[in-house]
């Protein structure tokens, strides 16, 4: 048999699906956050310089740095929440912005108001409003569903309770079910267990390794640098630049740490961190 001719028609290799530009070869189709040369500024000194970032799938994957280097801001860039002054960010290959429903975010709890009177419940409800319009109001499927993502956090019996009346811990708890409720595909944390008992940390973890278990990405802000090694499967360093990226077992190093914390850490709290020795 002769080579099969090109069948007239068929389109070419490269031409984008759906119409959109072609991707930038950088950027992992699959991945499902790529930031590349985020840079964000709240006023004349940029809190995030020129990141480039690619967090893995099916992964826990830490965001570490110290006090005011950029990682909320990070997290709220990759949300697309905040106007970035350059960069792209795409979730599983696409743009944020025709990807947001695709992520569900726990933001810090220090920056929620919690005097605001609403529910534990109405709280989980908040985060199915993307399905609400589908059906025009909260139907009582959806109640059921917020009750259940509760319950998968230990939290099935403080549904009518207010939510300024639950501990910190409680608080972290409900906000995950609120991010549990959306059925999303990345979850975006920003330190979700500064602040919580130990129980309620395990708790979390163990959620969260359901997630990764189950196929989702998870990227946490993290500042227990005790736990990376435990809970984590790739970390991502900063200090407004990314100082290095990759899986725990390499990158979490002593010298990146150093370079992270400007050489501020102490060799004896190294010491206890069971770190991985410098690559080759
Ligand atoms: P981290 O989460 O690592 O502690 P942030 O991302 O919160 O750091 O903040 C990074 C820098 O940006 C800090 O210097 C902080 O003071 C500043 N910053 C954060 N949010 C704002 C804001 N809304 N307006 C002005 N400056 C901000
Ligand atoms: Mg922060």
């Amino acid at each position: 048999m002769t080579a099969t001719a090109p069948i007239r028609g068929e389109a070419p290799a490269l031409v984008a699906r759906d119409g959109q530009a072609p991707r930038p070869d950088s950027v992992p189709i699959d991945a499902p956050l790529a930031l590349r040369g985020v840079t964000v500024s709240y006023g004349d000194r940029p809190a995030v310089f020129s990141v480039d970032a690619t967090f893995p799938s099916r992964a826990m994957a830490a965001i570490v740095g110290p006090n005011g280097a950029g990682k909320s801001t990070l997290l709220k860039a990759a949300l697309g929440v905040i106007p970035r002054l350059s960069g792209e960010v795409h979730v599983y290959g696409q743009p944020i912005d025709q990807a947001r429903a695709r992520i569900a975010y726990v933001p810090q709890r220090a920056s929620v108001d919690w005097d605001f009177p609403t529910t534990a419940l109405d709280v989980v409800r908040m985060g199915l409003y993307r399905r609400v319009g589908l059906f025009g109001r909260m139907s009582g499927a959806m109640t059921d569903r917020a009750r259940a993502c509760l319950d998968r956090v230990g939290m099935a019996d403080f549904g009518n309770r207010q939510i300024g009346q639950l501990s910190g811990g409680q608080q972290q708890r409900v906000f995950l079910a609120r991010a549990l409720a959306q059925d999303a595909d990345l979850y975006l944390l920003d330190e979700p267990f500064a602040g919580v008992d130990a129980a309620t940390e395990r708790a979390m973890i163990d959620v969260l390794h359901g997630l990764k278990a189950s196929g989702k990405a998870v990227v946490a802000v993290h500042h227990d640098l005790a736990t990376v090694r435990d809970y984590f499967d790739h970390v991502f360093l900063i200090n407004v630049r990314r100082i290095a990226e990759g899986p725990v077992a390499s990158t979490f190093t002593a010298a990146n740490l150093q370079a992270t914390y400007g050489g501020r850490l102490a060799a004896t709290h190294l010491d206890t961190l069971d770190l991985a020795t410098a690559a080759p």
